[in-house]
């Protein structure tokens, strides 16, 4: 055991204030660098920690909702963000919003009244692979750090751009309408195919090329360079769709004509649970995704479990580098917490920054622990992360990425799957009676 160490936690973000807590609570002295108000990314606002960058909101508190499981597993293991969050809270029906100054205020009072904590308002542009050090730079790190990621890891290292298409739960799709072909029938059958007909298409067609996009902030709209949006692409003419994401060439039915257009799903996990929309990287809000997507025959009852969304976003080839502790497989010191590690959201980059701190915690005291399993959503997302994958896009947290059973009743597998989980939580805690 050795407490005289010290860990540098470098950005003080929602996964930085909450690995530095977490250390801190297990009596492990932190510095926490941040770079604001002196340098700031061009999203954040203010100097205060912890701030929140768009939206106020935490998503659901409904524990039968991957959202609600995963703040009750975080509000358990001592969450400094939940904590802020319910004592911000404003009015929002079922889901967790906050004021968010009031937010950052909170978590300012919390972090500078604990003695273990000293903040440094500094930019790090570089780290000592001996040094403990917890990196929490957040989606838009400063860039002599980025610089500096990308020298220690390779060039490769590090992703800028996140342009990923919808993912939607098979139980969803209409198999009365979809069918299973490769195209040309190349390879093993395994994508899914959802064909229209000319009106369907047209129908499609139209309230995709007026359908409301996100307002982008100037500096993420170099992003479409390489990758262009379905709504726009459609915008270039009612058949551009037809020679790109929904060409039916190759994908006819056995025995039946061509179809006049044909969305194709691509399996996205190894469960066989999820399915991406290929090709419709969009910009679409959210509301309007499932609207416009919902019109695609076979996709009535379309549930998306992770939108499509095109924003800057720097993270980490993480399968390549991280174990499923966010701890840096060759280095055994640094840990990468929050969006930079590939996890998508508050909620879920502020959920890294609390295992990563509670292992590495553990790491230097020397107490012997089992990271959380994918019986959780905390474990689900540690091993979404380190676990290699055809192209690896940022998760949010969804239950298709959890340890799966089979259960006919959805609301009985959720019950199941939160019993589960506290079981596990409670247990990781040595809470023995619940
Ligand atoms: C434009 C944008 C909008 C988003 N909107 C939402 C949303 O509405 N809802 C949602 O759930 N998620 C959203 N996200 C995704 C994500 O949840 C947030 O970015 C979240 O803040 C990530 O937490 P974090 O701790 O990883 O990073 P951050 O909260 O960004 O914290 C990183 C911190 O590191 C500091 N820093 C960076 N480089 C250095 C350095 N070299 N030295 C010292 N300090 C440094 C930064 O100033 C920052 O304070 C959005 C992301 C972006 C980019």
């Amino acid at each position: 055991m050795n407490q005289k160490i010290t860990v540098n936690v470098i950005g003080g973000g929602l996964a930085g204030v909450e690995a530095s807590h977490q250390l801190s609570k297990q009596g492990i002295k932190v510095k926490l660098y941040e770079m604001r108000p002196i340098n700031s990314s061009p999203a954040h606002k203010t100097g205060f920690l912890a701030e929140l960058v768009c939206s106020n909101s935490f998503k659901s508190s409904n524990i039968l909702s991957a959202s609600g499981l995963l703040k009750e597993e975080m509000r358990l293991l001592d969450s400094i963000i939940i904590k802020a969050a319910y004592a911000s809270r404003v009015e929002s029906g079922e889901s967790l919003s906050v004021d968010r100054l009031l937010f950052s205020k909170e978590i300012e009072r919390i972090i500078s009244k604990d003695e273990n904590i000293e903040v440094i308002r500094e930019e790090i542009c570089s780290f000592d692979k001996d040094t403990p050090t917890i990196i929490a730079v957040g989606p838009l790190p400063s860039t002599k750090l980025s610089n500096f990621l990308k020298d220690f890891l390779g060039r490769d290292s590090l992703h800028f751009f996140d342009a990923v298409a919808p993912i939607i739960t098979k139980e969803s799709i209409d198999f009365n309408i979809a069918y299973y072909k490769s195209r040309y029938d190349k390879g093993a059958p395994d994508f899914i195919n959802l064909p229209m007909n000319k009106e369907e298409y047209l129908n499609f067609y139209n309230e995709l090329v007026s359908s409301e996009s996100v307002v982008l902030e100037d500096f993420e709209k170099n992003v479409f360079e390489g990758c262009m949006p379905i709504e726009v692409l459609a915008k270039r003419g009612v058949k551009a769709l037809l020679f790109g994401p929904l060409k039916p060439v190759g994908l006819e039915k056995e025995n039946e004509k061509r179809s006049y257009a044909v969305a194709q799903l691509r399996i996205d996990d190894i469960n066989r649970s999820t399915y991406n929309l290929i090709g419709f990287q969009t910009n679409l809000t959210f509301k309007e995704q499932k609207r416009v997507f919902s019109l695609i025959p076979g996709l009535k009852n379309i549930s998306i479990v992770r939108y499509g969304v095109m924003h800057k976003n720097t993270y980490l080839e993480s399968p390549i580098y991280l174990n499923n502790c966010y701890q840096m497989k060759d280095y055994k010191n640094i840990y990468v917490a929050g969006q930079i590690s590939g996890v998508e959201g508050y909620l879920e980059s502020a959920s890294s920054g609390l295992i990563a701190g509670n292992y590495m915690a553990k790491q230097i005291l020397g107490t012997q622990f089992v990271p959380l399993s994918t019986n959780t959503i905390i474990g689900s997302l540690a091993n979404y992360i380190s676990t290699k994958q055809k192209t690896f896009n940022p998760m949010n947290a969804n239950f298709s990425i959890i340890s799966q059973v089979e259960m006919k009743d959805k609301r009985l597998k959720k019950e199941f799957y939160v019993k589960r989980s506290l079981k596990e939580i409670n247990e990781y805690l040595g809470n023995k009676n619940d």
